[in-house]
Parts: structure tokens; C-alpha cells; sequence
């Protein structure tokens, strides 16, 4: 059994045929479905559709990218919603110098309460990072002096650094349709390393499809396309690496009941 830990079914691009792509994802043994929040306007509606679907569940966070729309936001603003317990995670959330280098600041302060809430509501961090090694790491080193937290690095893509660091800090690291691509090598290279008990693996849907699928829109059950590159990578059968990957998501979701 799979488990897509990272996905946006939510979004527009599934407007019309959603139940169709939930349905190819459960004819692909793709068993747990975590659908992210990339904006908390959405949680509710997201919230709604994962009570209307076993195994499917949600998180609440402001993607880095709208970091203007929520100006004033802080941790108290969660405080009901991860009520809900349909909401697993707080994120994604996180630092992207890549398309929203000119919201910086902002972008620090919301990550900054997105760590608040992770270590108060002791629910673990989906982060996003993007062209951002070096603040990311010493964000989450000072926070996490302060008080640990738990949580992982999404549609991970960045230096052998920050996913080392990762590690150090007991955060998973996930592998996404990227490290299927030819020019990934030195990814790949990376996750060769990452221990198989912290390793996770999403689609990131719509975005992202992994080859054979590439420029296509992605859905959750090509996450079977990258868990075969990574069986390949750590040397196990995609059924293990199925098995390991699901085990190490409800590790870390562990408010999702088994
Ligand atoms: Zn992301
Ligand atoms: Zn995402």
C-alpha cells in the first residue's frame, strides 16, 4: 500500500473529475491521501471532502507565495481549526526566494508562527523551501532550541546541507516526481543517503508528474512512478519501499488513527 503524503486534490485543476482521481489513486493501492493546505481559507471546504473520504485527510497553512494576503496572521489563528481531526499538520508552509523573493520578511514572520503552532498544537511542520537553504536552516535551528518540533521537508530538491541538517533535527525528508527526472542525478545522490525509516513520498499534485507522465497534470496515483525510482535508489522493492514510506507517514501523522 502507497500513500500519497502531499498532494493538492483540492485545488481547481481537479474541479471536474475528482472522484475519478481518487479513484484511479485507490485502483493504484495509493491507501492514505494527504491533501495540503496551502491556504487556510480552503482547510473548511478540504475538511468537508475528507469526511466524505476514508483515508483521506488535510493540514492547515499559508503558502510562502501568498505570504501578502495574511499580514497580520499569527498561531492563534489555528487554534480552532486543528480541532478538527481531519487536520494533521500545519503547513505547507515555508520560504520561496524562487517566485516571491520581494516577501521575505513576511515570509519569515508567517513561517515563524507556522513553527509556533507546530510545537503548540504538537503537530508536525510540511515545509516548503525553495532557493532558501540559508534562512531555512536557521529558522528552524534557533526554533527549534527553543522547543522541538517534528515535521518534514516536502518535495525535497535542495543541497545535501539543508537535508542533513533535516535529519540531525528528526524531520523526514520527501521525495517527489522530481528525483525521477534525468537531470536529477545529484538528487537522487542525496536520497541515497537519507536513512529508509525518515524517508516520505508525495506527488505534489497538479504539479510536478513524474516520467512517464511529465507535463502532464499530476494526480496521486503516479506517486507509484516515483516510489519505483526510489525503491531503485535504496536498493529495496517498490513493495518494501510502499510499506517503509506508509509506515514512516503515520509515524509522523500520528494523529491519524490506523
Ligand atoms: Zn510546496
Ligand atoms: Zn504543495
Amino acid at each position: 500500500m502507497f500513500c500519497d503524503s502531499h498532494c493538492h486534490i483540492n485545488s481547481a485543476d481537479f474541479a471536474t473529475d475528482r472522484e475519478d482521481v481518487v479513484q484511479r489513486a485507490r485502483e493504484m493501492k495509493v491507501e492514505y491521501i494527504l491533501d495540503v493546505s496551502d491556504d487556510i481559507a480552503d482547510t473548511p471546504k478540504i475538511i468537508e471532502f475528507c469526511r466524505n473520504h476514508p483515508k483521506i485527510y488535510t493540514t492547515v497553512g499559508i503558502h510562502p507565495e501568498i505570504a501578502d494576503k495574511y499580514p497580520d496572521f499569527c498561531v492563534a489563528d489555528f487554534a480552532e481549526i486543528v480541532k478538527s481531526p481531519y487536520v494533521v499538520g500545519i503547513g505547507e508552509c515555508g520560504l520561496d526566494y524562487y517566485y516571491s523573493s520581494n516577501t521575505k520578511d513576511r515570509q519569515i514572520n508567517i513561517l515563524k508562527e507556522h513553527i509556533k503552532a507546530s510545537q503548540e498544537y504538537d503537530l508536525p511542520l510540511i515545509i516548503h523551501n525553495r532557493d532558501s537553504d540559508a534562512d531555512m536552516m536557521q529558522i528552524l535551528s534557533e526554533a527549534y532550541k527553543m522547543k522541538p518540533f517534528r515535521g518534514e521537508l516536502h518535495c525535497f530538491s535542495s543541497s545535501a546541507e539543508l537535508c542533513n541538517f533535516a535529519l540531525q533535527i528528526g524531520f523526514y525528508i520527501s521525495a517527489s516526481g522530481i528525483i525521477t527526472f534525468k537531470k536529477s542525478e545529484e538528487l537522487r545522490n542525496v536520497f541515497a543517503t537519507v536513512p529508509i525509516d525518515r524517508l516520505l513520498i508525495e506527488t505534489d499534485s497538479p504539479f510536478l508528474a513524474p516520467i512517464p507522465h511529465r507535463g502532464e497534470r499530476n494526480e496521486p496515483a503516479f506517486v507509484v512512478n516515483t516510489a519505483q525510482v526510489l525503491a531503485e535508489v535504496k536498493g529495496l522493492s517498490v513493495d518494501e519501499l510502499a510499506t517503509v514510506t506508509t509506515t514512516n507517514f503515520l509515524n509522523l501523522f500520528n494523529k491519524i488513527k490506523k
